[in-house]
C-alpha cells in the first residue's frame, strides 16, 4: 500500500466527470487499498478517486472511530465503505445544513445543505451490487464524495465559506468550525 498525493483545487481533474469503473483487476484493488490508506492518513472521512488524480467512479468513506464517534455513530464508527459506480437513487425531502471541508481545499470550510437521508446503489470493490441507506453525517459524506465524481465541489454549493485559519467574525460559525471541520475532518 502507498500514500497517494491529494490533488488540490486548481487541478482540472477535480472538475472532470469521472468515468464508470469496468475493470476490477489487481491495479484497481491496489488503487482501493491506497485510497483507504491515504484517506485515513490525511486524516479524512471520505475520498473520491479524482482527488488522487484518477478520473473513475470510486469513493471510499470511513467515519472516525474515536470515542466520541463511537458514542455518536455506534457501529458505523470506523466502518469502511468502498463504493464503485455509486448512484443516489433516493433522497429524503428534508434538507439539513452542516459544515463541510475538503481534503482538496485545505484551510476552508463552509455550510452546505444536503439531503438528510439517501439511498445509494453501486458495486463493491469486486463488482458485486450493493445498496446503502445512510442518514445524517454519513449521508452528507456520501453526497460530498459522489459530487466529486461529477466535478462538483462543496464550495460550488456552499451558502457560506470561510478560511479556517483565520477566526470567523461570527461566533457561532467559529464554534461549528471547531466541532465539525476540526474534529470530524475533511473529505
Ligand atoms: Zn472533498
Amino acid at each position: 500500500m502507498a500514500l497517494l498525493p491529494i490533488i488540490k483545487l486548481d487541478d482540472p481533474v477535480l472538475r472532470k466527470k469521472a468515468v464508470r469503473v469496468t475493470s476490477f483487476g489487481p491495479d484497481f484493488q491496489r488503487l482501493v487499498d491506497d485510497m483507504v490508506e491515504t484517506m485515513i492518513a490525511a486524516p479524512g472521512v471520505g475520498l473520491a478517486a479524482p482527488q488522487v488524480n484518477v478520473s473513475q467512479r470510486l469513493i471510499v468513506v470511513r467515519l472516525s472511530d474515536d470515542e466520541d464517534s463511537r458514542k455518536e455513530f455506534g457501529d458505523l464508527a470506523g466502518k469502511l465503505f468502498v463504493v464503485v459506480n455509486p448512484k443516489i437513487i433516493k433522497t429524503s425531502r428534508t434538507l439539513v445544513d452542516g459544515v463541510e471541508a475538503c481534503l482538496s481545499i485545505p484551510g476552508y470550510a463552509g455550510t452546505v445543505f444536503r439531503h438528510e437521508q439517501v439511498v445509494i446503489t453501486g458495486e463493491d470493490r469486486h463488482g458485486k451490487p450493493i445498496r446503502i441507506k445512510a442518514k445524517d453525517w454519513l449521508a452528507r459524506v456520501f453526497q460530498h464524495e459522489i459530487d466529486h465524481l461529477d466535478g462538483r465541489l462543496f464550495i460550488d454549493i456552499a451558502e457560506e465559506i470561510w478560511d479556517t485559519r483565520s477566526k470567523p467574525a461570527d461566533g457561532e460559525a467559529a464554534k461549528e468550525d471547531g466541532a465539525e471541520a476540526g474534529e470530524r475532518q475533511a473529505s
